[in-house]
């Protein structure tokens, strides 16, 4: 029930009371009396008036303190805390207005208290939310600007370059050399370290208009802003580049790791911020490509290079499965007797689409992404099952041996040897035609100690090649420390021999000091008859290339086995 509603009853129950007392006596004193009719009339009224009136002036007591308090009572309700009832009596009712009066101090008190509450949550909530959106926008580990930040800042730079083409923008993408490595081998802290030492170069060398951002890993992009010229933009980056040639010191260690930097500058064809990160990103992989430590700017080339290169990452994880992969066998030729000793396995890939893609296309990419294993694996199963298919259809007087190339992602996976125990096995080869060819790069690796796997292949009895001998660091001293079976020089120095006397010098010390230690020597890319004729003359053990064949199919090779050329003429 509303106030007005209570305070109405409660007046109208009191004027009820008080009209029955007045009459009750009025008709008891007619009866008693015996009065007439119309003194009785007068009476009553005049009777009931002073009673009404007495009421009034009675009621007023009560009932005028009673609605304060009800009036205090919903005003409260409705949430005015600060209402005083100004009712000062000492009886039930002065009583009953205190108690309403303290209720009402102790609500405003509760009230005061949950405002403060509010206030301090919101306070809390209004600081998460900063954070929130500051950790959104900003690298974890080197504060600097993340991913996003990056692309929001270009977005809105690059909407202005489109206003005004004075306002011109670059992007550097960088990627640093030696990341893996320091985390590899001296830790991920080391690693972090390095990666803040990195953004704390950024901040220092860079203007306050640049935004250098942390992209992912130890990929870095800058967004280098009011360029005056493309050619400023690239005196920058030649800058940042000498800037990243100077040492870090990480624990205690001087560790350099200088930058492979793809730079683009925004030019009208570019809207959208990701296509100019994009790419900045396939210049930086030329500049790796070009041997790291450069800056690269991008040309049209090379995004079409970067959509090839993704799409052949796309789609060699079906390749297996698809049945699209090929080998081909190169025959390696004996010196001594001039007969076939055996093949190297060279891969190929048959794309539904780009058609045969060659080895030096995919197994990069390959070996990037890790399929290595699942494509190294499947090359080995296959080319030996030729071998044996080779063995019972033909029935060759003596043992052919298969080269097989093996690639680093192999060597260091944990399952890698016992894949080859089981291949091994499963198609009865003996070992020791097994030859597996390793580059010296593959050798020397600071993050793995190579000679403890290279050891246990030797153990079982399968030989090791040195491939590609004189392309790398031709080390003499890694031949020693690996003791590799065989050494095959790269067809460079097969090439270079006739061109040059001192190369051809080189290669006859480097031929009779392996075999003085007990190697083997293959001789590559052999094309003329004068070039077999001077590895002949160096006394060469066996030589492949293409004066003797280019790499055949299991078919050809066949063809090949039995139907073998005249090398005498070359002797
Ligand atoms: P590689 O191991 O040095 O193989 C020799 C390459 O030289 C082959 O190229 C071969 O076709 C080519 N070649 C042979 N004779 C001559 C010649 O007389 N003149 C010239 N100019 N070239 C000759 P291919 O087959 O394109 O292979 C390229 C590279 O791809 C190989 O170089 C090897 O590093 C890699 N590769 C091929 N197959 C595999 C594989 O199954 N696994 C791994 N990990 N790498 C492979
Ligand atoms: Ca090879
Ligand atoms: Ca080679």
């Amino acid at each position: 029930m509303s106030k007005g509603k209570a305070v109405q009853s409660i007046k109208f129950k009191l004027c009820v009371t008080f009209i029955c007392a007045g009459l009750i006596p009025m008709y008891v004193s007619t009866i008693v009396f015996n009065y007439r009719f119309q003194d009785y009339l007068i009476l009553s009224t005049v009777g009931v008036l002073v009673f009404v009136f007495g009421l009034f002036v009675v009621g007023r007591m009560f009932w005028t303190p009673l609605g304060k308090v009800v009036e205090a009572a919903d005003r409260i309700a409705d949430g005015d805390v600060w209402y005083e009832i100004g009712v000062d009596r000492t009886d039930e009712i002065g009583q009953l207005a205190c108690a309403v009066d303290a209720m009402r101090v102790s609500m405003k008190q509760q009230i005061d208290h949950l405002d403060a509450l509010v206030a301090e949550r919101t306070a809390e909530l209004e600081h998460a939310n900063e954070k929130l959106g500051h950790d959104a926008m900003h690298d974890g580990l080197t504060g600097l600007p993340n991913r996003q930040a990056l692309r929001s800042q270009l977005q809105t730079e690059l909407a202005m370059f489109h206003q005004d083409e004075s306002h011109l923008i670059s992007v550097l993408f960088f990627d640093f050399d030696r990341f893996k490595v320091v985390n590899d081998s001296l830790g991920h802290a080391a690693g972090d370290a390095l990666l803040c030492s990195i953004a704390d170069r950024f901040r220092v060398e860079l203007r306050r208009i640049d935004l250098p951002a942390r992209f992912g890993g130890d990929e870095f992009v800058v967004l280098i802003s009011e360029v005056e010229s493309p050619q400023h933009a690239l005196d920058a980056a030649d800058r940042l580049l000498k800037v990243f040639e100077e040492a870090h010191v990480i624990d205690g260690h001087r560790i350099v790791s200088t930058a492979s930097i793809g730079m683009v500058v925004a030019n009208p064809r570019y809207t959208n911020a990701v296509d100019m990160i994009r790419d900045a990103d396939a210049a930086m992989y030329q500049a790796k490509l070009a041997g790291k430590n450069q800056v690269v700017v991008f040309d049209e080339h090379m995004l079409a290079d970067a959509k090839y290169r993704l799409k052949l990452e796309e789609d060699l994880s079906k390749a297996i499965e698809n049945n699209e992969l090929r080998v081909m066998y190169q025959p390696v030729i004996g010196m001594e007797d001039m007969t076939i000793v055996g093949f190297e396995a060279l891969i190929r890939w048959e794309h539904p689409e780009l058609g045969l893609v060659s080895p030096d296309q995919f197994i990069p990419i390959a070996e990037d992404t890790g399929q290595i294993v699942e494509v190294g694996a499947w090359i080995l199963r296959e080319s030996l099952q030729q071998l044996v298919r080779w063995d019972k259809e033909l029935g060759l007087e003596h043992e052919l041996s298969i080269n097989v190339n093996v690639a680093k992602g192999q060597l260091i996976h944990p399952e890698f040897l016992g894949l080859v125990k089981e291949v091994l096995e499963s198609t009865g080869i003996s070992p020791h035609r097994l030859k597996m060819e390793i580059t010296e790069s593959t050798a020397i690796d600071p993050r793995h100690d190579m000679s403890v796997v290279i050891d246990r292949i030797r153990e079982l009895g399968i030989l090791i090649a040195m491939d590609d001998f004189g392309t790398g660091h031709s080390s003499l001293s890694l031949l020693h420390k690996f003791k590799f079976d065989i050494l095959k020089i790269d067809q460079s120095f097969v090439q270079g021999m006739e061109e040059s006397r001192e190369m051809s010098a080189v290669l006859h010390s480097i031929i009779a000091l392996a075999q003085n230690t007990g190697m083997k020597v293959v001789a590559e890319g052999a094309e003329t008859e004068s070039q077999v004729a001077c590895l002949i003359a160096h006394e060469c053990d066996m030589i492949q290339g293409y004066y003797f064949s280019c790499p055949l199919t299991a078919q050809d090779a066949s063809v090949y086995l039995t139907e073998p050329f005249d090398y005498s003429q070359a002797a």
